[in-house]
C-alpha cells in the first residue's frame, strides 16, 4: 500500500466523511468546496444572531457517525451536543386526532391503541418486527457494501438467506405493502412518507424502504447546538488531521494521463493541481453534464429521472392553537393526488403535506414567545415561476391554520425552492436526493464508489447507498476504502 495525494471535490457531508476517512488512512488529502463554507445541503438561515437549520433536521443512524469519528479515535459525543428524542414525530391530519410516534415500540402501541384501535396496535407491533428484520437483512450486505447487485446480495446471504431477502419485499410498492399491514389510511400515510426521505414516491418505491421506520426507532437525535454543529465538528477533526481545505474554489476539470488514469484537477479554470486519486462528492449529474471534461463525462451512467426537490420556509414566529413537538408532520388529505402532482404533473401540490421542525422544542418543552421554525413542502425538481414559489411560501400559514395552528411571523421568512437548489448544486435542476428509489431495481442503479475512469472515485447522495446524511457519510467511507484497496 502506498500513500496517495487525494483530492476530494465537494465539502458536503459525503466529501467531508471521505476526506476524514482518507486522512485516517495516512493519505495527503485536499478537500475543495466551491462555496464559502462546508456542509453542502446541511445549511443554516440567519436572522440576526439566530440561526435556523434549513437543510437536514432529522439525525438518525448514530452508529454510522460513531464509526466515522472512531476512524480518528474520537467520539461524536465529545464534539456534538446530542440528546435522544423520545417522540420521533407528532402527526396531524385534517380529519383525525394527532398521533405521536415513539422510539419505544410498547409506548407507540399504547398510543396507537388510544388514538386508533387495538387491532392497529397489534398491526403496528408486527410491522415493527418486520421493519427490524428488513433492516437487519440489508444493513451490512447492502448499505455498508460497495456497489451490491441483486446477484451479489443473494450470494452474500446464501441459500437460507434468500427467503429473508424475499421478505424485504423489493417487488411490491411501499404503498401496496402498507395497505396490507394497516387498516387505517392515516397510519399507512404516516409510514408511506418515509419514501420521501430519499426523494421518492411511496406509490413507486419498493416496500424495502420500510426499513427507515426501524432506523428511526433505533434513535432520532436532537443536536442541541443545531445540525450545523456536526459540520463544524468534522471540520475541526479534518483540520487536526491536516486535511488541506480550499473554500470558494471550484473544480472545473478532471484530467487523466495517457494510460487513462486520473492525474490532476483544474481549479477556477486556472490552476492545475496534481492528484493520484480524486473523490467526486458532488452530484453525478454534474459529471455526466460534461462539467469536468469528456472522460469524466463517461465515467458514470447518466440518469433521466429526478428525485424530489422542496420549497422551504424558515422564520422566527409565535405559534398558537396546537402543541408542537420538535418534528411535526401535517398530512394532506389526498396522498395519491399529491404524488401524481409531484411526479406526473411536475407541479407543486395543490395541498402539500408539510413538515415543520420547531427547533427550540424537545419532547415536552413548551415555548413562550417567538420560536425558530423550518417548514418544508415537497416540490418537483423543475424550474418554477417566482409567482408559484411566492404563493406556496405565503400559503403555508393558511394551510397550517386549517389544522388549528396559528402562526405569526416576526421576520420576513427566508425560503428555498427548486430554483435556488439548482443554483447551489450544479446540474441537479434542484433534485435533492440524486436518483429516486423507484421500482425493484431502483436501489441498485446508483453507481458505486469506483467510476469507470481509473482513479476517479464517487461519494454522495447520487451514489450508493443513497441520500440522507448517514447514507452519504457511509458513501464517503466506502469511497475512502476503495481508494485504500486500490493503493
Ligand atoms: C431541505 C432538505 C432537507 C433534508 N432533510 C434531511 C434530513 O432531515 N435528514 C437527512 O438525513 N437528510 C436530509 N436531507 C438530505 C441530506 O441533506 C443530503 O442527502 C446530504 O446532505 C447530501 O450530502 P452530499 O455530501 O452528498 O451532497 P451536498 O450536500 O450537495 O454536497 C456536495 C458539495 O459539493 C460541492 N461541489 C459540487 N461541485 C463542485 C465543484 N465542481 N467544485 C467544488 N465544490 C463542488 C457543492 O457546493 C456541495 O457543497 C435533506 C436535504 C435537504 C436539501
Amino acid at each position: 500500500m502506498s500513500t496517495k495525494a487525494v483530492t476530494v471535490i465537494g465539502g458536503g457531508m459525503a466529501g467531508m466523511s471521505a476526506a476524514l476517512a482518507l486522512s485516517s488512512q495516512g493519505h495527503a488529502v485536499t478537500l475543495i468546496e466551491q462555496h464559502e463554507r462546508l456542509g453542502g445541503k446541511l445549511r443554516q438561515a440567519t436572522f440576526g444572531d439566530q440561526r435556523i437549520d434549513c437543510g437536514p433536521t432529522v439525525f438518525t443512524l448514530k452508529p454510522v457517525f460513531d464509526r466515522l469519528f472512531g476512524l480518528v479515535n474520537e467520539r461524536i459525543e465529545d464534539h456534538v451536543n446530542l440528546k435522544q428524542a423520545n417522540i420521533l414525530a407528532r402527526h396531524f391530519w385534517l380529519d383525525h386526532a394527532p398521533f405521536d410516534l415513539y422510539s419505544n415500540v410498547d409506548k407507540t402501541c399504547e398510543q396507537v391503541d388510544a388514538v386508533f384501535n387495538a387491532q392497529e396496535a397489534d398491526n403496528y407491533r408486527k410491522f415493527a418486527s418486520q421493519t427490524q428484520a428488513v433492516f437487519d437483512t440489508l444493513d451490512h450486505t447492502f448499505m455498508q457494501t460497495q456497489k451490491p447487485t441483486p446477484l451479489s446480495l443473494t450470494f452474500s446471504h446464501g441459500l437460507t438467506g434468500v427467503l429473508k431477502l424475499w421478505q424485504t419485499q423489493p417487488f411490491k410498492t411501499l404503498w401496496a405493502s402498507l395497505a396490507k399491514d394497516f387498516n387505517s389510511p392515516h397510519i399507512r400515510q404516516l409510514f408511506a412518507r418515509y419514501a420521501t426521505y430519499c426523494g421518492s414516491s411511496p406509490f413507486q418505491a419498493p416496500a424495502t424502504l420500510m426499513l427507515i421506520a426501524h432506523a428511526e426507532r433505533q434513535g432520532v437525535w436532537y443536536l442541541e447546538d443545531g445540525m450545523y454543529s456536526l459540520v463544524q465538528a468534522i471540520q475541526r477533526l479534518m483540520e487536526k488531521q491536516n486535511v488541506h481545505i480550499l473554500l470558494n474554489t471550484k473544480v472545473t476539470n478532471i484530467a487523466s494521463n495517457a494510460n487513462g488514469s486520473v492525474k490532476s484537477v483544474t481549479i477556477n479554470n486556472a490552476q492545475t493541481r496534481l492528484a493520484d486519486a480524486v473523490v467526486f462528492a458532488g452530484d453525478t449529474a454534474d459529471l455526466t453534464a460534461g462539467s469536468f471534461g469528456k472522460r469524466p463525462q463517461q465515467a458514470v451512467p447518466s440518469r433521466t429521472d429526478a428525485s424530489l426537490s422542496a420549497i422551504t420556509r424558515s422564520e422566527l414566529a409565535t405559534t398558537e392553537g396546537l402543541q408542537l413537538s420538535h418534528h411535526n408532520v401535517f398530512f394532506s388529505d389526498n396522498y395519491p393526488l399529491e404524488f401524481e402532482e409531484l411526479f406526473e404533473q411536475q407541479r407543486v401540490p395543490s395541498h402539500p403535506t408539510l413538515y415543520v421542525c420547531a427547533q427550540d422544542r424537545g419532547d415536552a418543552k413548551d415555548i413562550d414567545g417567538p420560536e425558530r421554525l423550518f417548514t418544508l413542502a415537497n416540490a418537483p425538481a423543475t424550474p418554477l415561476s417566482d409567482e408559484v414559489i411566492q404563493q406556496t411560501v405565503s400559503s403555508i400559514p393558511t394551510w397550517l391554520k386549517q389544522y388549528g395552528l396559528a402562526l405569526e411571523s416576526n421576520v420576513v421568512p427566508k425560503s428555498d425552492s427548486p430554483n435556488t437548489f439548482a443554483q447551489l448544486f450544479p446540474s441537479t435542476q434542484g433534485a435533492l436526493y440524486g436518483r429516486p428509489t423507484h421500482g425493484m431495481m431502483g436501489s441498485f442503479q446508483r453507481p458505486g464508489s469506483r467510476s469507470r475512469l481509473k482513479g476517479l472515485y464517487l461519494a454522495g447522495a447520487s451514489v450508493h447507498p443513497g441520500a440522507g446524511i448517514p447514507m452519504v457519510c457511509l458513501s464517503g467511507m466506502l469511497a475512502a476504502d476503495a481508494v485504500q484497496q486500490d493503493s
